[in-house]
């Protein structure tokens, strides 16, 4: 069965191909999920001191895949005192080569498990297979092989300085990229001598409880690294914990502010990543259809749920009505379905309240007189589903060209000269990420230097790696993660 949404249904494209690729779903035999999942404490799989557990579902079938405890502040005291306890023990006195050997072994046994993982993540956060297996899991490994390299190395980072652990770290992390946005966080406070407890997203708990088994495999002392599951309440207590030392959060700038003043005069380090809209612009002397696959790229992969997305799409108006066919083109080849489905380009929404935060925003942008169109896919009558859109007919002033959506839902706007363009670029409250398209080396450092971001990506869009820097201005946040920048957080120099 499939269903047609309402703005389908208003402004239907017709992107009838004629054809179609046969299924080819990621097999789920090689995999085994627990039915219940405790918290990783000490070493050790641990019932929650509540009792209490949530239920993990795909958002791609709406079927329950496990249970999942619910942390409540004694879990985070249990944990935080297992963290600490290894921090003074242990961790702070391993020399950094027999630190980094962890860390390799780690990186080493996720590369082993890559299927495992892949699988499981597209399952439970709805990301299509392509995306986890080529992106998500690879660089998982990535980050943990490039900050096991540092591990013995900190007094070469930081020359004629005694660069030193800041002690327990809590990491609260989001469900966008799950194992990920862990490696992120894991890889550099372990290297550098801290323990952690972290905090997946309620959502998506599972890859985060499969690493805990590679952690206890790789026999990682007992209270290095702890997880604790739940939901905002659990990531809470993990900020207001008293013997934490450190807080490191990715999320929306909304939790980021309330953790910011949470903390504030308490002593804890901090970093955020939070929310962007990022800047895409075309300029008329740009490889036109590579830029249109940089755009499909930054938006619509991955469902628009990667906070530096290229949401915002700004083409020079001589190529303006080129750019706009080309796209609508190739958004009618876009597959949208089953996220283990190795043709799938665009997965399912990761839960149903994102869904509606999407769709509220499409709303708004209806009301306020924008022109929205989203392509013909067909739905499954089950999940949670958005086809990739475009809204044209927008300024400034829209809210749907200000707020973050977080889905594949991508503006369009003209320009005409390279200083409209910057001053677009830049009004937003956000100033994580941008992209620059143009055959132009000098075009290229101009924008970039104008444009108030951490990240900027030239003829390319979304591209990463663990040894660049990534972090925001403005209301994307403070401190910087990969890269040598990524080790200063969690020391003291
Ligand atoms: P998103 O919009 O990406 O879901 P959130 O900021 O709501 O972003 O969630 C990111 C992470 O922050 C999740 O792990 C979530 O459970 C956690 N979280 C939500 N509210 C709070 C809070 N008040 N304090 C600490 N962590 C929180």
């Amino acid at each position: 069965m499939l269903k047609e949404t309402d703005i389908q249904k208003k402004n239907r494209l017709d992107f009838s191909t004629g054809w179609s690729y046969d299924p080819a779903p990621e097999s789920r035999d090689h995999i085994t999920i627990k039915e219940q999942y405790g918290h990783f404490i000490n070493g050790k799989f641990t019932k929650p001191i509540e009792g209490n557990y949530f239920p993990t579902i795909s958002p791609s079938t709406e079927e329950e895949i496990s249970q999942i405890a619910v942390g409540s502040a004694a879990d985070v005291d249990a944990a935080v005192k297992s963290a600490r306890k290894a921090y003074s023990k242990t961790w702070s006195k391993m020399s950094g080569r027999d630190r980094g050997r962890y860390l390799f072994r780690i990186a080493r046994m996720i590369q082993e498990r890559a299927r495992e993982f892949a699988v499981i993540e597209s399952m439970d956060g709805g990301k299509p297979i392509r995306e986890s297996r080529d992106v998500d899991i690879p660089l998982a490994a990535a980050h943990f092989f490039y900050y096991a390299g540092w591990a013995d190395k900190l007094e070469y980072a930081f020359p004629g300085r005694k660069p030193k652990p800041i002690g327990v770290a809590g990491q609260i992390i989001p469900w966008n990229f799950p194992l990920l946005m862990a490696a992120w966080k894991l890889a550099p406070a372990l290297a550098t001598g801290n323990t952690v407890v972290l905090k997946p997203a309620e959502t998506t708990s599972l890859t985060c409880l499969k690493l805990a088994e590679i952690i206890q495999e790789a026999d990682l002392p007992p209270g290095v690294v702890n997880f604790v599951t739940g939901a905002g309440d659990t990531g809470a207590a993990i900020v207001n914990h008293e013997d934490i030392d450190k807080i490191a959060f990715t999320g929306s700038t909304a939790v980021g502010k309330i953790i910011q003043k949470a903390i504030a005069g308490t002593g804890k380090k901090l970093t955020l990543e939070l929310g962007g809209k990022a800047p895409n612009i075309i300029f008329e002397d740009a490889a036109v259809d590579q830029a249109v696959e940089g755009i499909i790229n930054g938006i619509f992969f991955n469902q628009g749920h990667v906070c530096c997305a290229g949401s915002r799409l700004f083409v020079q108006e001589s190529i303006a009505d080129e750019v706009r066919d080309k796209l609508i083109d190739r958004i009618a080849t876009l597959r949208v379905g089953d996220p283990l489905d190795k043709n799938t380009d665009v997965g399912a929404i990761n839960s149903k309240e994102q869904l509606d935060t999407i769709n509220r925003y499409l709303e708004i942008g209806l009301n306020e007189g924008a022109d929205i169109f989203q392509s013909s896919c067909e739905l499954p009558e089950k999940g949670y589903w958005c086809c990739p859109t475009l809204v044209a007919n927008v300024s400034q002033s829209h809210r749907i060209v200000q707020e973050e959506v977080f889905g594949p839902v991508l503006t369009i706007q003209t320009f005409r000269t390279p200083e409209e363009v910057l001053e677009k670029a830049n009004n937003t409250p956000y100033g994580l990420s941008g992209g620059v398209w143009t055959d132009k080396g000098s075009k290229i450092f101009n924008m970039t230097s104008g444009i108030k971001a951490g990240v900027l990506w030239a003829n390319t869009f979304n591209k990463f790696d663990p040894t660049s820097p990534f972090g925001g201005y403005k209301e994307s946040g403070l401190g910087r993660e990969g890269g040598l920048h990524g080790l200063t957080p969690y020391l003291n120099i």
